[in-house]
């Protein structure tokens, strides 16, 4: 089960709150299931329907990972006015099987709501994910 780190995870709503109305993305980053490193990623859509990460600047980051000993765990991004659910376009644009990708959506701003699916091969499967809070292992 996916495990985000509490300080982690608020990075990430702030983010997404931080780009609305556009769509935010980004990737968390952790070891042995628990996401602890948050990285914003550009959106090159700048679009509040649909996102898109430069792949120069993943390259940079995901090479930043593996020198800190660290996996991607998650790629995040945002929905401004639909539910926490991967568009098609999402669909067709998971090529990572093995990781999970989170969905915040900001369609209630008073109430963010975060989801994480595996998407492989088309499929879509919601996975269950816990916020651990800082002090704790
Ligand atoms: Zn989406």
């Amino acid at each position: 089960m996916l495990r985000i780190r509490e300080g982690c995870y608020q990075f990430m709503i702030q983010d997404a709150f931080r780009r609305f109305p556009n769509e935010a993305c980004g990737i968390l980053a952790g070891k042995d299931g628990l996401a602890r490193t948050f990285f914003a990623m550009k959106n090159t859509d700048e679009s509040p329907l649909s996102y898109l990460m430069d792949p120069k600047e993943q390259f940079h980051v995901m090479k930043h990972i593996r020198e800190g000993n660290e996996e991607m765990l998650a790629i995040y991004h945002s929905h401004v006015a639909s539910p926490a659910y991967p568009s098609s376009k999402d669909v067709q644009l998971a090529f990572y099987p093995d990781v999970y990708y989170v969905l915040i959506s900001l369609q209630d701003r008073s109430r963010p709501v975060a989801k994480a699916y595996r998407i492989q091969e088309g499929h879509v499967r919601e996975e269950p994910f816990k916020v651990i809070p800082e002090e704790s292992r």
